[in-house]
């Protein structure tokens, strides 16, 4: 075995698990759209390449795709994560939004059709910096955009809550007389 081989058995492994290869297919084809700013973002673009989504662009950024297939939002204020939010849902693409909140914050998930993220976000947070929980927080919405590309209409929307460190996760539930109960548009 060559030092070329040795380094190919987690590739071999994939093959083995039944679907994955239509996962790893529909992930490669995906185009993401990360809306914000910073280091926390970053890590979050980082998550998604390293999960296999094949584009991931800024939003705006030149040779930018017109339409993104996914969102994910980790936007330096609550009104631009509404914003961001808002104009993924009547895009009908699947996002994620970060709540950043000091030492917790939380992670928003809407696939399309599910409550948006005006009805699911932690409406008691705060907001407060990124740090210390920014990091895990990112990649945390790497992972659940990673999930909600590869198993498109499998997946409700939920929102997982860091508090005290720890993890919980919750379906998320449409507030009456919001306008995404009507679907996108
Ligand atoms: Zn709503």
């Amino acid at each position: 075995m060559t030092a070329g081989e040795a380094g190919r058995p987690p590739a071999a492994l994939e093959l083995r698990i039944p679907g994955f290869g239509e996962v790893r297919e529909r992930l490669a084809r995906a185009a993401v759209r990360a809306v914000g700013e910073g280091w926390a973002l970053e890590l979050a673009v980082l998550g998604l390449r390293r999960g296999g989504a094949g584009r991931v662009f800024a939003e705006g950024a030149p040779g930018a795709p017109a339409a993104a297939g996914a969102a994910l939002i980790l936007a330096p204020t609550l009104p631009a994560s509404l914003r961001a939010a808002e104009e993924a849902r009547r895009e009908g693409i699947p996002h994620v939004v970060v709540d950043p909140d000091a030492d917790g914050g939380s992670v928003v998930s809407v696939p399309a059709g599910a409550p948006c993220y005006a009805c699911g976000r932690a409406h008691a947070s705060a907001r407060r910096p990124l740090l210390p929980a920014g990091a895990p927080l990112a990649w945390l919405a790497a992972e659940e955009l990673l999930l909600l590309l590869a198993f498109a209409g499998e997946i409700g929307g939920r929102r997982i809550e860091l508090r005290r460190g720890a993890l919980t996760a919750a379906a998320t539930s449409r507030l009456a007389g919001c306008a995404c109960a009507a679907g996108a548009g």
